[in-house]
């Protein structure tokens, strides 16, 4: 374990905004993991996880307590009962893993390709992508139960995945170490979505894991600003679900709103919303805006604060709330977990 004292978050976020941490723990092995935490106890602190910290919004105070910089390596393919698995550490950045399955020609995760972060961040928040999800693949977690300082396994029934969800999301306690999925020699595309059958129009060949992953981080690339130029952490809300009765008013009131059919209801494009319904796309306030390309999308220039750019959704969710009475949840966290 390598600690570093008073530590900057907004160099280790993709927002790059936020205060210092008392303590930073590099791990690199389970028994780094281990050794954090008891360095938190030892010092009566909390402890939080960050991998890639592309998903959180780190106060502008800092953070009182050691973050634990999730880096254990490693990624092994192997065969069990004639299927074809592949476990990787909590620290390797999930479109390494699927590069490197695409590269085997492996099927079950290549519409996931490009999505930032860590392995071990996207159970979390059950990462998905052009109909897929990691649900479909994820056959379990390697992971540190801080309440008995065990280590257990966490099964695809036990983790309640849910849409961006999972019981690690509500559990802090819980710190991922690993995973393993299930892969396929054998597969299909899944080219439903409008983007990657855009591709196909085009004449591009979408046949192989690795031509997929590369077509969607193509799309991604003109979806998403350039996290090396801009402050960003993708999407920033989700896409809401919300009953047939909600999207029929909307319909009578701003024409044809796109849906899609889900178990408790539709789920409709929240960029949508904000740039059809309410003229939104590329709208600004100081130092944080709407991206042009995707309004999902938020964007924090240089110099921005935590502060402003939590001001600043918290006035898109109020129009969106004003304007079509639909509650949008953030799909980004607060780094810590408390209100701002
Ligand atoms: P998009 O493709 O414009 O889709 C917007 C919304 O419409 C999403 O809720 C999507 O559902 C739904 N949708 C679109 N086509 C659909 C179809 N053929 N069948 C069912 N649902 C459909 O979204 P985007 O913002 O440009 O993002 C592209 C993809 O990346 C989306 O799948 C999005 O969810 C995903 N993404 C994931 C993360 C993450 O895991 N953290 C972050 C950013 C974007 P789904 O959301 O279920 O796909």
């Amino acid at each position: 374990m390598t600690l570093q004292e008073n530590v900057s978050l907004a160099t280790l976020t993709t927002l790059r905004v936020g205060g210092a941490a008392t303590y930073v723990a590099t791990c690199e092995s389970e028994e780094d993991v281990h050794e954090a935490v008891a360095l938190a106890h030892k010092h009566g602190l909390p402890f939080s996880v960050l991998g890639e910290g592309s998903n959180v919004l780190a106060h502008d105070e800092g953070y009182e307590g050691v973050v634990i910089l999730m880096r254990i390596p490693g990624v092994t393919f192997f065969t069990d009962a004639g299927a074809t698995h592949v476990r990787a550490g909590a620290g390797i950045s999930w479109d390494t893993l699927v590069q490197e399955a695409a590269g085997r020609g492996l099927w079950g995760i290549e519409n996931l390709a490009g999505i930032p972060g860590t392995v071990g961040a996207a159970p979390v928040q059950n990462i998905g992508a052009y109909g897929m999800e990691l649900i479909q693949t994820f056959l379990h977690a390697e992971v540190l139960d801080t309440r008995s300082n065990e280590q257990i396994q966490v099964s695809r029934e036990d983790a309640a995945f849910g849409y961006r969800d999972s019981r690690f999301k509500h559990e802090p306690s819980l710190i991922v170490l690993g995973a393993t999925f299930l892969l396929s020699k054998e597969g299909s595309p899944q080219v439903g979505y409008a983007d990657l059958a855009g591709c196909i129009s085009r004449g591009e060949d979408l046949t192989t894991p690795l031509s997929i992953g590369e077509a969607v981080r193509r799309v991604r690339s003109q979806k998403f600003p350039d996290r090396s130029v801009s402050g960003t952490a993708g999407s920033f809300f989700k896409n809401p679900i919300i009953t047939h009765d909600q999207h029929r008013a909307l319909a009578e009131r701003f024409g044809a709103v796109p849906s899609f059919p889900v178990t408790r209801g539709v789920k409709v494009p929240l960029a949508f919303i904000l740039d059809r319904v309410l003229g939104l796309r590329g709208y600004r306030e100081g130092k944080v805006s709407l991206f042009g390309n995707q309004p999902l999308v938020l964007v924090a220039d240089a110099g921005a604060t935590a502060k402003e750019i939590d001001t600043f959704a918290k006035g898109i969710a109020k129009r969106v709330y004003d304007a079509t009475g639909i509650v949008i949840e953030r799909e980004v966290r607060n780094f810590p977990e408390i209100n701002l």
